[in-house]
């Protein structure tokens, strides 16, 4: 019984541990994200494949009703940030012209139509995150010169579509958050041309090549309308 006793305590003490050096590290390295975030739930290459109805020809900005409106971006995408030992940043960083968290709750909008591949709570600095594969029609991919689309939504405060929908463009996803309080609320928001690769960890030394600039990309298939 003393034994058990003494292996009790030793487990509460483990945890207690445990518990501080998480809360530490998350705020230590709190927008380096993760290092192995894993890739998709979902390999969607298989079913936007067989299913041509579930191609895109326009895509839209994920925040305000159209174009952005009402939003800017605060940190670009391969902006080089100091605070995170000079590295690249992966996505763009939206936010309501109000500044602060005056955007804290706005709506997220699916930039076009395709399958969710993650709806995940990840903790750290990424927070809530939907990751949605899209394929894109024969005009669209001949402009871009790349047949799939990957966008990624980040640090949500709540989600409105699960792993496996099917959505449409301009669908609400969910809504801006701050990643549980890690910094002032903001979508981080990326979009790759290949789908499923690992999460990484939102900044690179280099940027991979199927990384994509999403302003430019939205902007240069809404000029095909
Ligand atoms: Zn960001």
């Amino acid at each position: 019984m003393f034994y058990f006793r003494i292996f009790i305590i030793g487990l509460v003490a483990l945890s207690i541990g445990n518990c501080y050096s998480m809360d530490f590290y998350r705020i230590q390295i709190y927008e380096i994200l993760c290092q192995d975030c894993g890739s998709s739930e979902l390999d969607c290459k298989a079913i936007l494949s067989k299913d041509q109805s579930i191609q895109e020809s326009v895509l839209e900005f994920p925040v305000g009703k159209k174009n952005g409106e009402g939003f800017y971006i605060a940190q670009h995408f391969a902006e080089i940030n100091p605070r995170f030992r000079n590295r690249y940043h992966l996505g763009e960083d939206w936010n309501y012209v109000g500044g602060g968290d005056t955007d804290f709750g706005a709506p997220v909008y699916s930039i076009g139509r395709g399958i969710v591949s993650m709806t995940k709570d990840l903790g750290g600095g990424w927070g809530k995150v939907i990751r949605i594969c899209h394929s894109l029609n024969a005009e669209a991919s001949q402009k871009l010169g790349y047949e799939f689309v990957e966008s990624i939504y980040a640090h949500l405060s709540e989600f409105h579509v699960s792993t496996g929908d099917r959505v449409e463009r301009g669908r609400w996803l969910g809504s801006i958050g701050n990643s549980n309080q890690a910094y002032p609320s903001h979508l981080h928001f990326e979009m790759r041309n290949i789908l499923g690769e690992d999460l990484g960890g939102g900044y690179e030394s280099e940027i991979p090549a199927y990384f994509i600039k999403p302003s430019q990309v939205i902007q240069s298939l809404q000029a095909l309308r």
